[in-house]
């Protein structure tokens, strides 16, 4: 079914095949050429990033970190229930046990007073998750981590260009990744970038991303012949994905000003049935500089969300709810966790909804979704 409104749409910055076509014309696709090269320098410099790799995805990126972190069978790794899939999946593939904690009731991101009481002796890492671009309360996730010997692994995925107390996200961890997914603020259709605090960190990542091999050092002349040297899988992308992504890089700009246009449009709009206490709006604390991923609303419970999202529906706008906590799924359940454990991911995960948000999307509407959101529940309350 096509939506008059979709919920998102990929915006091309127009030079992409430009960018295509040289790198067909350079006959060099596969991956770590100029056009990568060109990515990680802009990545780096616009984040401050001491050191950045493209990957295939941001899940691939987790992946990596995962494996950097070292894990043994039985080790614990903490994050948030209220994420996707990748975030607990990178680790469990490497034998560790997702610990679920629950949520910030205002950013809807990990409750860092609720980290240390799930630290055991077996915990390892701790993975906080950006969610909707707005920064967990990184400075007490790190002092734990500190105290407590552990790694942070960021899933920045939502988070590019996104700050805390001015640096920017994907910086503040052991280990970060990223997501250039069609969904997410800066696309190549499927693709990510993996970050890295140190240096020795860094040139293990180099490794574990080439198939284990230290063919990156072959590349600069470092070593006379490449070799198996650890453990790896193949996590670049090709030289086709970097071109088409650096042609958004170099738009990062224009797109986030699009994207916080239409937030603010949704926010003013939707601000008069907040007041009415018919819906909670995102909260976005002072120390957070959110990149505008997406536009979430609460509403009262289920029942009302599932009518709203039907109602929008047959208005010809597709909008979504988000993440059916991890904690409760099939896989969850399998490491012990029950419904019940983590009360506000639970409500939350029943009454949050996802509006159409994309750049270059229509002035008229962002005014339909507004109007349709409000007639609806202005109507429900005077007569449900
Ligand atoms: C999108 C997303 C991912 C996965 O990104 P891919 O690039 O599709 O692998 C992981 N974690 C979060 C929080 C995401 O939003």
């Amino acid at each position: 079914m096509t939506y008059r409104i979709p919920f998102n749409k990929p915006y091309v910055i127009g030079t992409e095949i430009g960018y295509i076509t040289q790198c067909l014309a350079a006959a060099k696709l596969s991956g770590d050429g100029p056009f990568t090269q060109l990515c990680h320098k802009l990545l780096q410099e616009s984040f401050r990033a001491p050191h950045v790799l493209l990957t295939t995805s941001c899940t691939s990126a987790l992946e990596m970190a995962a494996l950097l972190c070292d894990l043994e069978p039985g080790d614990e790794v903490i994050l948030p229930s209220f994420t996707f899939v990748s975030t607990a999946n990178a680790f469990v593939l490497r034998g560790a046990k997702p610990v679920f904690v629950d949520i910030r009731r205002d950013t809807l991101n990990i409750d860092e007073k609720l980290i240390e009481q799930a630290i055991t002796p077996r915990t390892r890492v701790i993975a906080p998750v950006h969610y909707a671009g707005v920064a967990c309360e990184m400075d007490v996730i790190n002092e734990i981590a500190a105290r407590r010997g552990l790694r942070v692994v960021e899933d920045a995925a939502q988070a590019v260009g996104a700050t805390y107390k001015g640096e920017f996200l994907g910086t503040l961890g052991d280990f970060a990744a990223y997501s250039f997914h069609e969904t997410k603020n800066f696309v190549c259709g499927e693709g990510g970038a993996f970050l890295a605090a140190s240096r020795r960190d860094f040139e293990r990542a180099e490794i574990v991303r080439e198939k284990g091999t230290n063919r990156s050092q072959f590349f600069r002349g470092q070593v006379d012949k490449y070799t198996w040297v650890d453990v790896g899988s193949s996590y670049l992308p090709s030289e086709i994905l970097a071109a088409f992504l650096y042609a958004q890089l170099e738009h990062m700009p224009e797109i986030a000003r699009l994207r916080r246009h239409i937030y603010e449009r949704y926010y003013a709009g939707l601000q008069p049935l907040a007041d009415r206490g018919l819906l909670t709006l995102p909260i976005v604390p002072p120390d957070c500089g959110t990149n505008h991923h997406l536009f979430h609303v609460l509403v009262g419970d289920l029942d009302t969300r599932t009518a709203l999202l039907e109602h929008l529906k047959r208005a010809g706008i597709l909008a979504t709810f988000h993440y059916v906590p991890l904690h409760t799924s099939p896989v969850g359940v399998r490491f012990g966790h029950r419904e019940g454990m983590l009360p506000i991911t639970e409500s939350v995960s029943d009454r949050l909804l996802r509006l159409p948000f994309y750049a270059g999307m229509s002035e008229e509407d962002i005014a339909t979704v507004v109007d349709e959101l409000s007639g609806f529940l202005l109507d429900r309350r005077v007569h449900g």
